[in-house]
């Protein structure tokens, strides 16, 4: 499995340290490397005994990604943990293992823009039963298991939005080294939020105190020195709360939670160290102020106004909508989620759908995000039908949770589409989801790097 974070590059930074242990790192990478250098050089080892294994998959169609017409029938070539080529009847090298999938529909794996793999509401009972009896830990016990969920769903890659205790950086390195099964995943750390807003516990005793849930900072030096400390930390990318928010306890759904130069510094610091910002944003004046901040995306954008859609088109800044998880919180949130945040749920899950309908119509960029985490994981597919209804062509949809959010996360050239060079991430269902986009809630084969990880040929 190949690691996003190389080796290579931490011997330059323990070098310059003078600390004892960091040098102490830094011999411990050494070793690493010299281990794998005797074995790359010992005959008989297994990376010079075998070369790269080969797999050739059949299926009856193939949706690229890219919203080209799906090829059919689709064979692809996969040489390792990457697709090295794609055509209707590719002839199988001689020692390629074939894998017919029959009937199947093949797609890339799926993306999902917007996860909480560390969380699930409701697991430790209500709200204030789980801060005053669970901490981060708990949550980190089982966030494995979310995690496998969602890969057997057919998400290979998640950008995951949002946790405590920098438990997703834990979980992340866990995948990638192949200790845990999951997707691939970009983390953000902490939510970056303002004293009071949607990423702080509100409306509690004074006396009470909650250490590593949330990154609060107030004003631009705090911000930009909470940035630097995720960063320091492992976050791929900056969340921020532009707004408020349902789940929270502030009265507001969407109002606005930072100023626009506190926004405008968190987006200069993240990008100075190559890090996108996702604003969480419901309201359309906290929209409107993170768009103009210059963040990369708007997670939800419930209440977008058509200076909010006008704005995002000029900027070319991505929308991340996310419907099921109103639905799901209206539906079958229950005692979980008190009354006052179902109402603002309630407020918001219609105009949502109607922001969707014109931002699609107007040409902004979607990708596919679903806050997975408020709802159980492994149920992200459910998020495709309400865009379909929302105006999205299935293609389009697909699209979203593919290339498009490739494209968002800044991975286009790993994921998001079945082409020579990617991972060979790769799903199949028994449907055809451009005829009933509900067959992609029944993905049955999941491949990650090249391995089965669900369906036939699982090793
Ligand atoms: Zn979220």
């Amino acid at each position: 499995m190949t690691s996003l974070r190389t080796i290579a590059s931490q011997p330059i930074v323990a070098a310059e340290c003078p600390l004892v242990s960091h040098r102490l790192a830094l011999l411990a990478i050494v070793s690493a490397s010299l281990i794998s250098l005797a074995a790359a050089i010992v005959p008989g080892s297994a990376q010079v005994a075998s070369p790269p294994h080969q797999v050739l998959i059949r299926a009856a169609r193939l949706i690229d990604g890219t919203g080209a017409t799906p090829l059919e029938p689709a064979t692809v070539l996969i040489e390792g943990d990457r697709i090295i080529a794609v055509g209707s009847d590719l002839t199988p090298p001689p020692a390629a293992t074939i894998l017919d999938l029959e009937g199947a529909t093949l797609l890339p794996g799926l993306i999902d823009c917007h996860t909480h793999l560390t969380m699930e509401l409701g697991q430790f009972g209500g709200e204030y039963e789980s801060l005053a009896t669970r901490s981060i830990i708990d949550s980190a016990i089982v966030a494995h298991r979310h995690a496998k969920a969602t890969l057997d769903a057919g998400f290979t890659t998640v950008r995951d939005v949002g946790a405590g205790g920098y438990v997703d950086v834990a979980l992340r390195d866990a995948i990638d080294r192949g200790a845990v099964a999951g997707p691939r995943m970009l983390v953000a750390t902490l939510g970056v939020g303002a004293t009071g807003g949607h990423f702080d516990e509100s409306h509690l005793s004074p006396f009470l105190e909650f250490r590593g849930f949330s990154g609060i900072a107030d004003g631009e030096d705090a911000i930009r020195k909470l940035i630097r400390t995720e960063i320091k930390q492992g976050a791929d990318l900056i969340k921020l709360a532009a707004t408020a928010g349902v789940l929270s306890n502030e009265d507001s759904v969407g109002a606005p939670q930072y100023t626009l130069a506190e926004m405008k510094a968190a987006v200069d610091e993240a990008h100075m160290w190559g890090r996108k910002v996702a604003a969480h944003a419901h309201g359309a004046d906290g929209i409107r102020r993170a768009i103009e901040a210059g963040v990369d995306s708007i997670e939800h954008a419930s209440l977008l106004d058509d200076e909010g859609i006008a704005l995002a088109k000029l900027r070319g800044t991505t929308l991340v909508p996310t419907l099921y998880v109103g639905a799901w919180i209206l539906a079958s949130a229950g005692n979980a989620i008190p009354a006052k945040q179902r109402a603002k749920a309630n407020e918001v899950a219609t105009q949502a759908r109607d922001a969707v309908r014109r931002a699609r119509a107007a040409g902004v960029k979607l990708a596919f995000g679903t806050d997975a985490g408020v709802f159980p994981h492994g149920l992200n597919a459910r998020e495709f039908k309400l865009l379909v209804d929302s105006g999205l062509t299935p293609m389009e949809a697909i699209q979203n949770a593919t290339s498009r959010a490739a494209d968002l996360l800044g991975w286009s050239d790993r994921v998001g589409r079945v082409a020579p060079g990617r991972f060979a991430d790769l799903v199949a269902t028994s449907g055809d989801p451009l005829a009933d986009i509900t067959a992609l809630e029944r993905i049955a084969w999941v491949m990650k790097g090249g391995e089965v990880v669900r369906g036939a040929g699982e090793r």
